[in-house]
């Protein structure tokens, strides 16, 4: 008997409930009962805080999902998985322990059951293949659909997709980059997912050419946006999720849609003006985790206006990446002020330099340059703190140092935020 049919879930209703999903996400209109099904998940979800953070989640794990699976039986099968390379082990009631590290670097191990997973794989392909793509699905005269998949790490989550007319091949990036350049060429997929920073490399140095490219994992920023587009010639898609779920991707129109068919979104804004904020996710449709009021570190910049693709939800100008990517300074009253990422990057995008990292510790920024003009670098920081009347921290140029591959490329963090009087550092959060 199949470890399947042995959770009582066979693979024939795996199958159809993806294609269920698949047919609900993306023909019917969206589901009239949203506010009723939300209701009921709130009045039946265990109540630990009115807005979950982080911390409180990780004590209060075993009674956040309906399994009493604890953090560390999650978080041992996980890491498990992770050394051996081998993602197919589950925990009891075929649930499966991942560890994720969404747009930040910390890595946090979620549960998903086979429902959930189902519901996944069928929103995903919903929302991300593009008509071409579903037709050599459906054409069984032509060869299936060849995804290729660059990741930290596999999961039961992403496999769950393969089949028949689907062929899904994992590029596993604790490997040589190398020897996964040459397999990739041997594969030639028609969609290619990866994190940002690694379609970047790829656009640099692969010979395929996808009919469809999905950025996920990390913030793309404009820079790479373009080469990226411009090496494989095709508009590049987002995926936006993370241990959280499935939290939104992009349409048609390259819009940023946030899921809210399936979750309910509560902004915590961060500035007067209501376009940047830590969204609050209650996830009223997952069945292994109880996801209520729960805070996200990323910052994301609203986009007011209506979308033309007709899809009703909130939409993005930009996922500005998590709290510790805002550096801060003090501004004139001696208030420390934030430095989004986005602006900083935005004021680098002009510069000549290949790649940056920024890195502050107080009032001392170390920067490092890839093939840069430092001088240049460091006229467009001035100019740019000037702009926003805060003081000038000390610029530190080092030699630049690559990062492993498999790691997230962070290129802006905040490890010290300077002191504000009385004179007490804060760490960055
Ligand atoms: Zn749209």
């Amino acid at each position: 008997m199949s470890a399947a049919a042995a959770g009582g879930f066979s693979v024939i209703v795996e199958r159809l409930l993806i294609l269920w999903h698949f047919i609900a996400t993306r023909w019917l209109p969206a589901p009239r009962d949203r506010e009723k099904r939300l209701r009921r998940f709130l009045a039946e979800a265990p109540h630990f805080a009115d807005v979950m953070t982080k911390p409180l989640f990780l004590e209060h794990f075993a009674a956040l999902n309906r399994h009493g699976i604890t953090l560390e039986q999650a978080t041992a099968v996980a890491l498990r998985a992770e050394r051996e390379r081998d993602f197919k082990p589950e925990l009891p009631g075929g649930i499966t322990a991942g560890l994720s590290s969404g747009t930040s670097g910390a890595r946090q191990v979620f549960l998903v059951g086979r429902e959930d997973r189902c519901r996944w794989a069928g929103q995903m392909m919903a929302r991300m293949l593009s008509t071409a793509s579903l037709c050599r699905i459906w054409n069984f005269f032509t060869p299936p659909l060849r995804i290729a998949f660059f990741l930290r790490a596999s999961s039961n989550l992403y496999t769950t997709l393969s089949s028949l007319r689907l062929k899904f091949e994992y590029f596993d990036l604790t490997r040589p980059f190398k020897e996964l350049l040459t397999r990739l060429d041997d594969y030639r997929p028609h969609v290619l997912v990866a994190p940002a920073t690694v379609l970047a490399e790829l656009a640099r140095s692969a010979r395929a050419r996808p009919k469809q490219v999905i950025s996920v994992a990390e913030v793309l920023d404009a820079k790479d946006r373009a080469a990226i587009e411009q090496a494989f010639g095709v508009r590049v898609a987002e995926i936006y999720q993370a241990a959280e779920g499935f939290l939104g991707c992009t349409c048609t129109h390259g819009r940023m849609h946030l899921n809210e068919e399936s979750l309910h979104i509560e902004p915590q804004w961060l500035d007067e003006r209501h376009e940047r904020f830590h969204p609050l996710i209650t996830d009223f449709s997952r069945q292994t985790q109880w996801f209520v009021r729960h805070r996200l570190d990323d910052i994301l910049r609203l986009d007011p206006t209506p979308c033309p693709c007709g899809r009703k939800t909130m939409t993005l100008r930009g996922i500005e990446g998590r709290a510790e990517e805002v550096l801060w300074l003090r501004d004139a009253s001696g208030a420390l002020s934030p430095v989004f990422p986005d602006v900083l990057r935005q004021a680098l995008y002009t510069q000549p330099v290949g790649l940056y990292r920024i890195e502050q510790h107080g009032l001392r920024w170390e920067v490092r340059l890839l093939n840069g003009d430092e001088k240049a670098v460091q006229s467009a920081l001035e100019a740019l703190l000037d702009g926003l009347r805060l003081e000038q921290p000390e610029l530190q140029f080092l030699p630049w140092t690559d990062q492993p591959s498999s790691e997230k490329q962070k290129r802006i963090r905040c490890s010290l935020k300077p002191s504000t009087p009385p004179e007490t550092p804060a760490a960055c959060k």
